[in-house]
């Protein structure tokens, strides 16, 4: 994809549908990717903290996640067409993966939230294979890192809130080549 840049963070300029066909396409060919959608709180964010700053240049996709990136592109001359969200992509992927028996790996939100994700996704999603699944209150990362490379996912999602999800994936990406993908609060949304 063309980007466009705002705050010189470089925004994927494509619409959602195009978008999650590459990411079916970069899964099917177990490529090691990182997306990251990022709104206008994380452009406020890196801007001000380096570290993140270096973590989102290793990003392979940075979407638009929120209007006022919109807006913000539309204001420099250099419109992009649509937001892309990560509860969106995710519910894309997660039908795909269905389709196509992918296996996935869920680690972040409350215990009781996952739980209920889980119990959601088996109902809506059945032929998705759920390759693991952990809450995002951890204390001992390794053993984390190395249930999601046993589990052998073709998607991560990780929902622990920003910057916490993309630290963690800057990290530990290396270890499984499939999809990783930080979704915020989309857990809580998924779980209802
Ligand atoms: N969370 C987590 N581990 C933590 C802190 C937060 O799993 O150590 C989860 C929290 O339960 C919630 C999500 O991360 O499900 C954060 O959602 P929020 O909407 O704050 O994230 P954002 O969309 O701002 O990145």
């Amino acid at each position: 994809f063309t980007t466009v840049s705002i705050l010189n963070v470089p925004f994927i300029n494509t619409t959602n549908a195009a978008f999650v066909a590459q990411l079916k396409q970069d899964i099917l060919a177990h490529h090691n990717r990182f997306v990251v959608t990022a709104n206008p709180e994380i452009l406020m964010y890196a801007r001000e903290h380096p570290d993140y700053q270096q973590v989102l240049k290793q990003a392979d996709y940075i979407t638009p996640d929120g209007i006022g990136v919109i807006q913000g592109a539309q204001i420099l001359g250099t419109p992009l067409p649509e937001r892309i969200t990560g509860y969106d992509t995710l519910l894309d992927l997660l039908q795909w993966g269905h389709e196509q028996r992918q296996r996935v790996f869920f680690l972040g939100a409350k215990p009781e939230v996952l739980k209920q994700v889980v119990a959601t996704v088996k109902t809506q999603y059945p032929n998705l294979v759920i390759a693991g699944a952990l809450d995002g209150y951890y204390d001992d990362e390794a053993t984390v890192v190395d249930q999601i490379s046993a589990a052998k996912p073709d998607m991560i999602f990780i929902a622990t809130g920003f910057p916490k999800q993309e630290f963690f994936i800057a990290k530990y990406r290396h270890r499984v080549d499939g999809l990783w993908m930080g979704v915020g609060g989309s857990f809580d949304v998924l779980a209802g």
